[in-house]
């Protein structure tokens, strides 16, 4: 008991706001050096509109963006506007959007929300989150990525990287995105919320890759526990 008292005294528990400043301060270093790394890091999938980035971003749930981008040319051409595509025949928004995968479920999400936002908001993507989430297809994360990219609305984006490398920097333990996203947001200043999750996705596919994280060459790993 003594030995116990004795360690507890020099080793003086770190009071949880002086853990959360440290991790901010970890936080800042890497947003720093990811700033320095990433400067043309932006949004992957191509859209010409508000309407577009969210149909795309719907298309983009269980495949890549390059597929989406492959795929959003020829159903844009046809039905660039929620005016247009809210006018679309199911069948066919199914047999353009098929490479995507999930065609049926995606084609119905599409073909619903351009309705909706046609009916209730003159044919323009609302810009807010409790509107947004009301939408059929979209998600926090879809959401997220509409309110960041679209519109300049700080929105911290949860996709496969930003949840991997917050886990791999030791910010968060969640695997859930919506318990991920509280958490991890707590140490980035709200401004950098949209391109911090760019940021992420850029380094996860370029050094951080779900097969194999490259600590050795990663300019993060100072400040990474995983590499210390
Ligand atoms: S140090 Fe390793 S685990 Fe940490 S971010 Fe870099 S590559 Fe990923």
């Amino acid at each position: 008991m003594a030995k116990k008292l004795a360690t507890a005294r020099t080793t003086p528990r770190m009071s949880k706001a002086e853990k959360f400043g440290g991790e901010r301060r970890r936080m800042g270093e890497i947003i720093r050096i990811l700033k320095r790394e990433y400067p043309e890091a932006h949004c992957y999938l191509d859209h010409a509109s508000p309407f577009q980035l969210l149909v795309a971003t719907i298309l983009s749930a269980q495949c890549t963006d390059d597929r989406v981008n492959k795929t959003t040319p020829a159903l844009f051409s046809k039905f660039p506007d929620p005016g247009a595509m809210a006018k679309a025949k199911v069948k066919e928004l199914e047999k353009l959007v098929m490479p995507t995968g999930f065609f049926k479920t995606k084609a119905k999400a599409i073909l619903e929300t351009s309705k909706v936002l046609v009916e209730k908001y003159a044919g323009e993507v609302p810009r807010t989150m409790e509107e947004l989430v009301e939408l059929r297809g979209v998600g926090r994360k879809t959401a997220n990525v509409i309110l960041g990219n679209a519109y300049g609305v700080p929105g911290f984006v949860v996709d496969t990287h930003v949840g991997r490398l917050s886990r791999r920097m030791g910010f968060t333990k969640h695997a859930d995105p919506v318990k991920l996203e509280h958490e991890v947001r707590e140490f980035v200043p709200m401004p950098e919320w949209s391109m911090f999750s760019l940021w992420l996705i850029a380094h996860g596919r370029a050094i951080c890759t779900a097969r194999r994280a490259k600590c050795e060459e990663c300019p993060l790993s100072a400040y990474c526990p995983k590499s210390i």
